[in-house]
């Protein structure tokens, strides 16, 4: 036989064929395998990874026949997933990779010794359930990881081995060039030999040591430290490597607090470690401990991890236990510059493994959602021509396509699965009040769901405006107005939305509390859906049996984006704003001519209109940020004399807040200072500038969001940014963008190349997976082929079932299971 893995998979399938319907059929299969090893065994060119596989096969053969069925099957199984690691471990080696041996030089068509010791321990501890044992034992398992220890790592988000596994490096350290002292230059991170020359405390809070080869001398300080431990470190006379980065003072070479590596009296061999990671690291954690600990977990689990995931065709690449291995651990021959710029084949492979595992678990959904029934609504049932009819506008082309698309959704006996995206303005609750008839006129309940008490209240007045008059019963339900509305009376509210008396429930979080009983909720509306958690979302579908789910979010996100991240959703675009809104002319102002914008603002109150001006607040600097806004709003009554200003932050009572946004609304109040609370959701026509403070600080879509709460009404707008960056900084480029268009999707796409996908979706709320190499712009394409991959994947087995995607199921359920909370509909 050539292949021997295909000599012993042959009859190990067939036995297993239909869920092993014919296993009683196959008798003296162990005995017939047994053979079939001895004959490989005696194959003149047997190479040790398969010597190793047979011996790990071996003892599974052996009393096989003997064993009543269920064990016989369960054996069998084993062997197959041993066959399957093996082939995933192996094979790809046996073809010369694409890339050229010089750009890679670990990787090498010929299994390394690392490589074949990998397989041996596979061979030994192969099963899935191990992979997921090995990812899933807790930290503290780890030699060195005491329960203090457990803590300062938790705080890099380490509780796992796994999460130990997969706490990557940042850059590396390249130690393989060692210079001599007359080499070293200030300023470079340097890695020399060198002999003690002398250590000993040098006045009260420093301790000082002489690093001497026979060109020069340097001098090590450090400022704090454990003068005995220090002393014990450094025996007269001996070798050290000693690594950190060459300061001069006065003339003198010195390097601080370096790390050193002890190498004995006449040694003179090298580093112990070559090429050094360098891992993010938390206070209480030097780098040597951290790197000695995450050498154990590799030592003890990296061998048995692998994922079972697909390879690209065409496009072979290193195991993924062999990837981790080499990232923590880099053979000598690796380019220190290419690890560091994660650009090896490791690197692509762990890159492959997140794209794989998200797209992977986005297919389950996407399958899960298209086999799920549920009940189909008429296109244009007669009272939908009424609710439009009745609006004081037509809608825009967008609108009316978005529309559309949603009606065809909802007459489908499958649920609806839609993001509605549309810059702020576009007119997205008109569009969800549409949606929310259709539903309506077939008989079921509709519930929207926002997240701040004053967008609940904004769309509720709004749904409300245009859905009384057609006799549909519309309540409002947030947490400080749960037992009155303006329709219904008070305490009877959760009992007529649990009779469907109330057709339409608007409302916060509120609606999802538990109490909160629907009669026939059809049709589930999600407004800034990224602001709620993967729960939350559930939580409001899970109040009907298979509602229609639409979610909305007025942060667009770049085309290039949606696919993948929304990747289980359909997306309608509202990508027009309704005719005759004024443009919003946005202007940079330094913060030195501040009286300038205030000028203007002064124009716009005299002429009757109503201000804005926002502050920054952010979670590091909250106590001052807060502070700068109470003093400013101060400052601001004398700078507008005879005008009414209200204030407005986060640690406002809700019904405090709602209070002077009410009295702002209403004209009240002439200017509203505020931190970013109003971000979301304020819609005050008359209000027709803005400046905002320290405008450096926010992020672009954030900065847009704030500016679509003004241009609202017929008269022309301002938006005045204050800020002073540096000249030709980043946040200077940033600001220009403001100026020069108001197109979300542009501004979308600068904020998210600027600050890249993480920040820009906003990963924790998002329900994302925060990936750890994988860039959701920059590997699109490895995320369209791993879409394409994972799809055809579920559709050959779509419950994971066979035996080679064993191991795949397990690894998705388990690490991923945890990773991927990320259905964004729930
Ligand atoms: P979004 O939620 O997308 O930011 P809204 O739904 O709040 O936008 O709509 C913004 C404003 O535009 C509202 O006052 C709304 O009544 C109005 N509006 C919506 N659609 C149209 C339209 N087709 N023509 C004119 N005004 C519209
Ligand atoms: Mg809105």
């Amino acid at each position: 036989m050539k292949d021997p893995v295909l000599a012993i998979e042959g009859p190990l399938s067939s036995a297993a064929k239909d869920d092993f319907k014919n296993l009683s059929r196959f008798r003296g299969l162990g005995k017939s395998l047994l053979e079939i090893s001895k004959r490989l065994r005696a194959g003149t060119d047997l190479v040790p990874p398969i010597a190793a596989l047979l011996d790990s096969l071996d003892p599974i053969f052996t009393g096989l026949d003997d064993l009543p069925l269920p064990k016989r099957q369960e054996r069998i199984q084993k062997a197959l997933a041993i066959l399957d690691e093996y082939r995933q471990k192996e094979l790809p080696g046996t073809e010369v990779p694409k890339v050229p041996v010089a750009e890679e030089p670990s990787v090498s068509s010929a299994p390394s010794a690392r490589e074949r010791e990998l397989a041996k321990a596979l061979a030994r501890n192969p099963s899935p359930d191990k992979v997921l044992e090995a990812l899933g034992t807790e930290a503290t398992y780890i030699k060195g990881v005491g329960p203090k220890m457990a803590e300062v790592l938790s705080r890099l988000g380490i509780e796992t081995v796994g999460d130990l596994l997969w706490h990557l490096p940042v850059r590396y350290e390249d130690r393989r060039h060692l210079k001599k002292i007359r080499e070293l230059t200030p300023g470079e991170f340097a890695v020399f030999r060198a002999k003690i020359g002398g250590a000993g405390r040098s006045g009260r809070r420093t301790f000082e040591a002489l690093f001497e080869d026979e060109t020069g001398r340097v001098r090590g300080k450090w400022f704090h430290f454990n003068e005995r431990m220090l002393r014990d470190r450094f025996p007269l006379g001996e070798a050290v490597i000693v690594a950190g980065t060459i300061k001069d003072y006065r003339g003198i070479l010195e390097i601080h607090h370096p790390e050193i590596e002890l190498l004995g009296e006449d040694d003179d061999s090298g580093p112990r470690e070559p090429i050094v990671p360098i891992y993010p690291l938390t206070e209480g954690l030097h780098p040597k401990r951290l790197r000695g600990i995450i050498g154990s977990a590799l030592t003890k689990f990296g061998m048995v991890v692998e994922d079972g995931i697909p390879e690209i065709p065409g496009e072979p690449l290193p195991s993924f236990g062999n990837s981790l291995l080499e990232l923590h651990r880099p053979d000598p021959g690796n380019d220190v510059t290419r690890l560091g710029a994660a650009k090896t084949l490791y690197h692509q492979r762990l890159r492959w493994h997140e794209a794989f595992f998200f797209q992977l678990a986005l297919a389950q959904v996407r399958r899960r959602y298209a086999s799920a029934r549920a009940k189909a609504f008429p296109a244009s049932p007669e009272l939908l021509e009424r609710y439009l009819k009745s609006l004081p506008f037509g809608l825009t082309s967008a609108q009316k396509r978005s529309l559309a698309e949603i009606a065809e959704d909802l007459s489908k006996p499958r649920p609806m699965h839609r993001l509605l995206q549309g810059d702020v303005g576009s007119g997205k609750t008109v569009v969800a009040g549409a949606a929310c008839v259709v539903a309506i006129a077939a008989g079921a309940q509709a519930a929207l769901m926002a997240p701040t008490e004053i967008l609940a209240e904004q769309h509720f007045a709004t749904l409300q405006k245009f859905l009384s008059p057609l006799g549909v019963e519309v309540a409002l339900l947030t947490g400080s107005r749960k037992f009155s509305t303006k329709t219904v009376k008070a305490g009877r509210l959760l009992s007529d939305l649990a009779s469907g008396k109330i057709q339409l429930a608007v409302g916060t979080h509120a609606l999802i509390q538990e109490g909160v009983e629907f009669a026939n909720l059809g049709l589930a509306i999600i407004d800034e859906q990224h602001r709620f958690g993967v729960e939350q979302r559930a939580e409001l579908k899970g109040k009907g049996e298979e509602p229609h789910v639409l979610v909305m979010t007025a942060t667009p996100i770049p085309r290039t984006l949606a696919l993948t991240v929304y990747g289980e959703l359909d997306v309608s675009v509202l990508d027009e704003l309704p005719a005759g809104r004024k443009p919003i002319s946005t202007q940079v102002f330094p913060a030195k001519l501040r009286r300038q914008a205030w000028d203007l603002v002064r124009r716009e109150l005299e002429a009757g209109r109503q201000a804005y001006v926002v502050y920054p607040l952010v979670a590091e600097s909250e106590k001052i940020d807060l502070q700068n806004a109470i003093a400013a709003a101060k400052d601001l009554e004398k700078v507008f004399e005879g005008f009414r200003i209200g204030l407005v932050h986060g640690r406002l009572k809700a019904d405090e807040k709602d209070e002077v946004i009410s009295r702002f609304r209403s004209g009240g109040i002439h200017l509203l200072v505020s931190t970013t609370v109003i971000e979301v959701g304020i819609d005050v026509p008359n209000a027709t500038v803005m400046v905002v403070e320290h405008a450096e600080r926010f992020g672009l879509s954030q900065l847009h969001q704030l500016r679509g709460r003004v241009g609202r009404g017929s008269e022309r707008s301002f938006c005045l940014l204050i800020s002073s960056p540096e000249a030709g900084s980043v946040a200077g480029e940033r600001l220009k963008i403001m100026e020069s268009t108001t197109d979300g999707f542009r501004i979308a796409e600068e904020d998210l190349r600027i600050r890249g996908p993480g920040e820009f979706i906003g990963t924790r709320q998002s329900g994302l997976p925060d990936f750890k190499v994988l860039n959701l712009v920059e590997d699109h394409a490895a995320l369209q082929k791993a879409r394409q991959m994972a799809s055809k994947l579920l559709e050959d087995d779509p419950e994971l079932a066979l035996p080679r995607h064993r191991l795949l199921a397990a690894v998705l359920r388990g690490r991923w299971a945890r990773k991927a909370g990320l259905l964004h509909s729930g």
